[in-house]
C-alpha cells in the first residue's frame, strides 16, 4: 500500500493508512513554520565574523547537486569566502570530480580533499553491510547503513579540520526533507558532539579506535575548544529550493548531471548498493521519508517523486560496488 498524497509505504516505521488511502503523516501535516528567521541569524553570524579570518565557513562539498547550490549561494547571496571539503570515499562519480574541479574554481574557491586509506573505509562499509545492528533503527530511517557511515566520518572529521582552521561556520547542503528544523542553525554543545562522535567510533572500534586521533578530536581537544565550536548552518533550508531553479543555476556554472547513479544522488556510485541492501533488509527505500516530504511541502510534484522511488537499480555500478568491497553474494 502506497500513500495517496505523498509515497509512504506501510513498510515505513510508524505508518498508518485511513480508509481513504491517506497516511497518518499527510493527515497530520501542517505548512511548516517560516524558516526565514533562521536566515536573520545567519546575516547577523557573517557581520559578526567575515574577513576577520583567512576562511569565513567551511562547506561539506560532495560536488553534488545540492551542495553545488549551496556553494553558490555562500558566494554569490551571502558573499562568504569558503573552504570547500570534499570526502572522497572511494565512490565518488568520474563526473561527479570533474564537476568538483570545475565548480570550485567557477565560483574562486579553495578546495581539501580528503581521502582516508581505502582498506579502512572498506572495512567499515563492509561491517556496516553485514552488522545489521551497528545503527538504532531511528538513525536509519532517512539513510542507508552505508550512508550513515559516510555521513558521521564527514561530520567529525570536517570539525576536526574546522578547528584546526579556526574556521567559525560549517555548512552543510542538507536540503528540504533531510533534516530536521531544530538542526537548520545551530551552535551545538561541545560534549554533545563528544558524545556522539563517541558513539560513532564505539560502532567502529575495532578498525578506529588505534587510529581515530588522526581523523576525530580527542576527548581533551573537546574541552579544549569548548568555547569554540562552530556553527553549523544548513542554507537550502532558508532558501529557494525549487527544483528547476536549482538546476538552472547549478547548470549555468556548467555543473554536469553524471549518468552512472540512481535518482537520489548526483555523486556517490555506492548510494545504489547502499538502497539496495536498505530495500532488502527494511522494506522502503531509504529516501522514502525525504522525497514524501519534499511532495508534502510542494518542492516536486507526486509525479517525480514515483521516479525517484523507483528504484533502477544499476546492475554494473552494483557489481563494480560488491567488487571493490569484496563482498561475495551473500551478503544482504
Ligand atoms: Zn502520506
Amino acid at each position: 500500500m502506497i500513500c495517496n498524497k505523498c509515497l509512504l509505504t506501510q513498510e515505513f516505521p510508524g505508518t498508518q493508512f485511513s480508509s481513504d488511502g491517506v497516511c497518518n503523516h499527510c493527515r497530520s501535516f501542517e505548512e511548516k513554520e517560516d524558516n526565514l528567521p533562521y536566515e536573520t541569524q545567519f546575516i547577523e553570524l557573517i557581520g559578526s565574523i567575515k574577513s576577520k579570518r583567512p576562511y569565513d565557513c567551511m562547506l561539506a562539498f560532495s560536488g553534488g547537486k545540492d551542495s553545488t547550490y549551496t556553494l553558490y549561494l555562500l558566494k554569490h547571496k551571502y558573499k562568504l569566502n569558503v573552504l570547500t571539503y570534499t570526502f572522497d570515499n572511494g565512490f565518488i562519480s568520474k563526473q561527479a570530480k570533474e564537476n568538483i574541479k570545475h565548480v570550485t574554481e567557477q565560483l574562486d574557491s579553495d578546495n581539501i580533499t580528503f581521502s582516508p586509506i581505502f582498506d579502512l573505509l572498506k572495512k567499515m562499509f563492509r561491517s556496516a553491510i553485514t552488522n545489521k545492528n551497528l545503527y538504532s533503527k531511528a538513525a536509519l530511517m532517512r539513510a542507508s547503513a552505508i550512508c550513515t557511515t559516510c555521513i558521521n566520518f564527514i561530520r567529525y572529521h570536517s570539525l576536526k579540520c574546522a578547528i584546526e582552521k579556526n574556521i567559525p561556520i560549517i555548512v552543510f547542503g542538507w536540503a528540504p526533507g533531510q533534516i530536521d528544523q531544530r538542526s537548520i542553525f545551530i551552535k551545538p554543545h561541545y560534549s554533545f558532539l563528544a558524545k556522539t562522535q563517541e558513539s560513532y567510533i564505539k560502532a567502529h572500534k575495532d578498525f578506529l579506535s588505534m587510529c581515530q586521533d588522526r581523523y576525530f578530536l580527542s576527548a581533551e581537544s573537546f574541552k579544549e575548544h569548548a568555547d569554540n565550536m562552530p556553527y553549523f548552518v544548513n542554507p537550502l533550508l532558508f532558501n529557494n529550493y525549487e527544483m528547476n531553479e536549482v538546476k538552472r543555476v547549478i547548470q549555468s556554472i556548467g555543473w554536469k548531471s553524471p549518468q552512472d547513479i540512481d535518482a537520489n544522488s548526483t555523486n556517490c556510485l555506492l548510494n545504489t548498493l547502499g538502497n539496495k541492501i536498505h530495500i532488502n533488509h527494511f522494506g522502503y527505500n531509504p529516501y522514502m521519508q525525504e522525497v514524501s516530504e519534499l511532495v508534502r511541502d510542494g518542492f516536486i510534484s507526486r509525479e517525480e517523486g514515483v521516479l525517484r522511488m523507483e528504484n533502477n537499480l544499476n546492475e554494473a555500478v552494483i557489481s563494480y560496488c560488491e567488487e571493490k568491497l569484496e563482498l561475495n553474494s551473500e551478503y544482504t
